[in-house]
C-alpha cells in the first residue's frame, strides 16, 4: 500500500514537474511593453543581461569553429593526397579485387576500406573538434565511451548506406561514360531526399531514446498550435539529449503518417514554457514552409554544378597524375579519394552560400514562430541560452559567412520588432498595428 502511495506521489510529482517549467526570466525594463517602446533599446536590454564572461567565452568557441572549417578541409585534404600519392588507394582496389569479381561489391568493400582507414586517420581532429573541445568549453556532459559508442554508430551507418550509395555511383559512372554526371546527381539528390525521410524515424532512435510525453497543458497547447497550422500530429516526443550537452532543440519531422514533434529534454527543462511555445512555433515553421523540400530542391542543383565539376576536374586531374596514383580511369573504384578532394574543395569553397540558404530558412522560421506562437519575450530568452555557444552579436559579414541560424542580435531585433506592432496583447492598454487600421 505504501509502495502504491510513493508510486503514485512521485508520478504525480512527474506531471507536476512538466507543468512546472522553470519561470520565464524578468523581462527587462527596456523591453517591457510601453507607450515609448524603442526595438533597439529593448534588443540591447536583452543582450545585455549576459554577463560578460559568458560573452566572451561563447565568442571564444564560436571564432574557434572559423579556424576549425579550415583545419578540417587541409587536414582532410592532406589525408586524400596521402592515399593517392602513396598508392593506398590503388593498393585497397587491387585488395577488394581479391575478394570478388563482382563489381559492385567490390565497389562496396573498396567503401569499407577507404571509410575505415580515413575515419582512423582523423580520429584525433575528430576526437578533439566534438569531444575535448566541447568539455573544454562546458558544452557537453558525455564521457568518452559513450561518446566513442556514437562515433561507432555513426560509421556503421555510413559503412552500410555510404556503400550501397557508392557501388551505385560507380555502377552509374561505367555504364554511361558520357552521361554519368548527370545521372550521378540525379542518383545523389534521391538518396539525400530518402535519407532525410528515413533518418527520423530509423537512423536517430539508435542514438537517442525517445519516449511520449505526459499529458499536460504544455502539450495541449503545443498540439493546439501544429491543430491551428494544419500539421497532422497526434502526440509530442522528449528526447534525451541531456545525455550529451545541454544544448536546446526541438523538431517536426516525418512524412505520411510518420509526423511527429519532438522536443529536447533540455528544452523541457531549461525553458519557460513561453519560450518552448516560441521554439514550437519555430519548428511549425519548418513544416509548414516545406523546408526539408526546398533544401533537397537546392541539394539537386548544388549537386548537379558539384557533379560538372567532378567530371572535368577528375578528368584533368587523371591525365596528368592517374598513371603515378595507378588510378586507371574514373571507373576505377580507387578514383575516391581524388573526387572526394575535389568535394570538400569545393564545399569548403562555398561555405557562405551553404550557410546563407540555411540562415535564411532559420530566419523565416523564426517570422512563422512570432506569428503563430506570439511569444517574442520567449523567442529573446531561447535567443539567449542558444548564445551560449553560438556568437551573439557579430559584424554584418561575420554573419553572412559564417552563420547558419541568424545570431542571437538578428533574432532578437526581429522578436522586438515584431512586439513593437503587437504591444497591445502586452498591455491592452497600448495600441496594435493590426489596430489602428494601418
Ligand atoms: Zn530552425
Amino acid at each position: 500500500m505504501r509502495g502504491i502511495c510513493l508510486i503514485l506521489l512521485v508520478l504525480s510529482a512527474a506531471a507536476l514537474a512538466m507543468d512546472a517549467s522553470p519561470a520565464a526570466p524578468a523581462v527587462p525594463p527596456a523591453a517591457q511593453a510601453s507607450a515609448h517602446f524603442d526595438v533597439d533599446a529593448a534588443t540591447n536590454a536583452w543582450l545585455s543581461i549576459v554577463p560578460a564572461a559568458g560573452k566572451a567565452r561563447s565568442d571564444a568557441y564560436f571564432q574557434g569553429g572559423y579556424w576549425l572549417i579550415l583545419w578540417d578541409f587541409l587536414y582532410t585534404a592532406a589525408v586524400m593526397v596521402l592515399l593517392l600519392e602513396i598508392r593506398w588507394s590503388a593498393r585497397m582496389r587491387t585488395a577488394a579485387e581479391r575478394i570478388t569479381r563482382f563489381r559492385p561489391l567490390q565497389s562496396f568493400f573498396y567503401w569499407i576500406e577507404f571509410l575505415v582507414i580515413t575515419s582512423v586517420l582523423t580520429l584525433p581532429l575528430t576526437a578533439y573538434e566534438s569531444f575535448f573541445r566541447e568539455h573544454q568549453y562546458g558544452l557537453s556532459n558525455q564521457n568518452f565511451g559513450s561518446w566513442f559508442r556514437d562515433q561507432l554508430i555513426g560509421l556503421a551507418i555510413a559503412l552500410v548506406l555510404g556503400g550501397i550509395a557508392f557501388a551505385i555511383v560507380m555502377a552509374i559512372v561505367r555504364h554511361l561514360p558520357r552521361s554519368w554526371h548527370w545521372w550521378g546527381a540525379a542518383f545523389s539528390a534521391a538518396f539525400f531526399a530518402l535519407a532525410a525521410m528515413i533518418a527520423p524515424v530509423f537512423l536517430f532512435p539508435l542514438f537517442n531514446k525517445y519516449t511520449r510525453l505526459p499529458d499536460s497543458s504544455l502539450k495541449r497547447e503545443i498540439l493546439g498550435l501544429a491543430k491551428a497550422n494544419g500539421i497532422p500530429v497526434t502526440d509530442v516526443y522528449e528526447v534525451d539529449a541531456s545525455r550529451r550537452s545541454k544544448r536546446v532543440s526541438a523538431n517536426v519531422s516525418g512524412f505520411l503518417g510518420t509526423e511527429r514533434i519532438t522536443l529536447n529534454d533540455n528544452l523541457l527543462n531549461r525553458c519557460s514554457p513561453q519560450a518552448i511555445l516560441s521554439v514550437m512555433g519555430h519548428e511549425m515553421g519548418h513544416y509548414v514552409m516545406h523546408h526539408i523540400l526546398n533544401a533537397i530542391l537546392f541539394a539537386s542543383i548544388t549537386l548537379t554544378i558539384l557533379f560538372g565539376i567532378l567530371r572535368w576536374g577528375l578528368d584533368w586531374s587523371l591525365r596528368r597524375r592517374g598513371q603515378r596514383w595507378q588510378v586507371y580511369g574514373v571507373g576505377d573504384t580507387a578514383v575516391l579519394p581524388l573526387a572526394a578532394l575535389i568535394v570538400i574543395t569545393v564545399s569548403f569553397l562555398t561555405t557562405p552560400i551553404g550557410n546563407s540558404f540555411t540562415r535564411m530558412q532559420e530566419y523565416e522560421a523564426d517570422i512563422f514562430g512570432l506569428n503563430t506562437a506570439r511569444q517574442p519575450d520567449g523567442e529573446a530568452e531561447v535567443d539567449l541560452l542558444l548564445g551560449e555557444y553560438r556568437k551573439l552579436n557579430p559584424d554584418p559579414i561575420e554573419e553572412a559567412v559564417f552563420f547558419d541560424h541568424p545570431s542571437g542580435r538578428t533574432r532578437i531585433h526581429a522578436a522586438m520588432r515584431w512586439k513593437a506592432e503587437n504591444l497591445c496583447l502586452f498591455d491592452p492598454k497600448l495600441a496594435c498595428a493590426s489596430q489602428t487600421g494601418r
